[in-house]
């Protein structure tokens, strides 16, 4: 198959492409780098040893897209593209709702000018709320966000689906995933966070290679076993070939699928810092600070669907994360060099 991977030079888009290379599907990528770089794509080709089409496009600019489309004729469409950063969703809600509801508009309607009946969209934990308890599974209603980048996954996936009724023939499948972590196991692909890290790994890694001093862990008094958050980590190889099986599923399929890619196994991040410490011989300076806003106690999910429904199921442990992760921090410690 033929898969347009819209904002695939970024974290999760670029180890998918490798996934998709390695299973001989053909991979087309649409990315601004408002968050990445070509870099990514060049080391995607390298590692895989085959070629993908790159345009350096925005995907809310429909005359673009559209030509993109016409050209490339994908089977499918996987939406990555998207801003990400909860608190910078705060700052500024506007950007976040114009960038990512519109860029869920125009390949919508790009689909519907070009016959493509696929898409597999990138949506988030977040949008079971603080109301549903953990494990999350996909029966359960939607919750109430605490930012505008939690409302912006949690309408793109209402219009998705209202686009999936309206017509019959269209395949959508909303991918709800957990806390990707890690890195490909060749350490020339992985997160790439430009600044300050907002999310815990890449800034335990950073730690670790001495460009931060040390980790504030966000509250240690939480009602957990030692008292900091759970949530359910998954290794991004792992998600990649989710998305695999995601777009093989979505070819034999009508209306909208809700499918949950974790582990369904809570780790803390106290979890999380002891193990990076032990599996790579690092240390890790960190302190307890207080909570952060908006935080829950627990967020896991209930992984059986996307075994029973894709036939997929994680396999790599919290020790392949935190070595993967760190064998791309130690051999790209300033990333993609940007
Ligand atoms: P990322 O920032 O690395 O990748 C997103 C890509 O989209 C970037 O390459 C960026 O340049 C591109 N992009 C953004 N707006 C664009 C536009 N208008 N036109 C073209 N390209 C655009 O993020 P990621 O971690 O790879 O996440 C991919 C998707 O998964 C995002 O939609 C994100 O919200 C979602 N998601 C991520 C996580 C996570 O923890 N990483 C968790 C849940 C959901
Ligand atoms: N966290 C932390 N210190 C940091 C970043 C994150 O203690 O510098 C904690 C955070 O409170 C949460 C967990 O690590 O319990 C995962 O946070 P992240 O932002 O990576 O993902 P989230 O689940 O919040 O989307």
């Amino acid at each position: 198959m033929k898969i347009l991977l819209a904002g695939g030079a970024g974290y999760i888009g670029s180890h998918t492409a490798v996934s998709l290379l390695g299973k001989g599907h053909e991979v087309v990528v649409v990315d601004n780098y408002d968050n990445s770089s070509p870099e990514s794509i060049k080391r995607v080709e390298q590692l895989t040893g085959k070629s993908v089409a790159l345009y350096e496009a925005d995907v809310k600019d429909k005359v673009r897209v559209l030509k993109i489309m016409q050209k490339e004729q994908p089977d499918c469409i996987i939406h990555f593209a998207g801003l990400k950063a909860v608190g910078e969703s705060v700052q500024q809600p506007i950007r976040y709702y114009r960038n990512n509801i519109d860029t869920t508009l125009t390949l919508l309607e790009c689909m519907e000018q070009t016959g493509c009946k696929e898409i597999v969209f990138s949506s988030s934990a977040t949008v079971y709320g603080s109301e549903n308890p953990s494990p999350c599974h996909e029966g359960m209603p939607k919750g109430s966000c605490t930012n505008p980048y939690g409302w912006t996954k949690s309408m793109m996936e209402q219009i998705l689906q209202d686009a999936s009724v309206a017509d019959k023939e269209l395949s959508v499948v909303l991918l709800r995933y957990f806390n990707p972590i890690g890195a490909h196991e060749s350490g020339r692909i992985g997160e790439d966070p430009q600044g300050i890290p907002n999310n815990l790994m890449p800034y335990v890694s950073q730690v670790a290679v001495g460009k931060r001093e040390k980790l504030t862990i966000f509250g240690g008094d939480y009602d957990t076993p030692d008292g900091t958050c759970l949530r359910d980590y998954i290794h991004v190889m792992d998600l990649a070939e989710g998305h695999v099986s995601a777009v093989e599923f979505c070819a034999h399929h009508h209306g909208t699928e809700i499918i949950n890619l974790g582990t369904g196994q809570p780790y803390s991040v106290l979890d999380i810092v002891n193990t990076f410490q032990k599996v790579n011989d690092v240390k890790v300076p960190y302190e307890i600070g207080p909570r952060r806003a908006g935080d829950l106690p627990a967020v896991y999910s209930d992984a059986h669907k996307a075994e029973r429904v894709l036939g997929w199921k994680a396999k790599r442990n919290l020790a392949d994360m935190c070595r993967d992760s760190w064998n791309w921090q130690k051999n790209n410690p300033n990333g993609y060099k940007r």
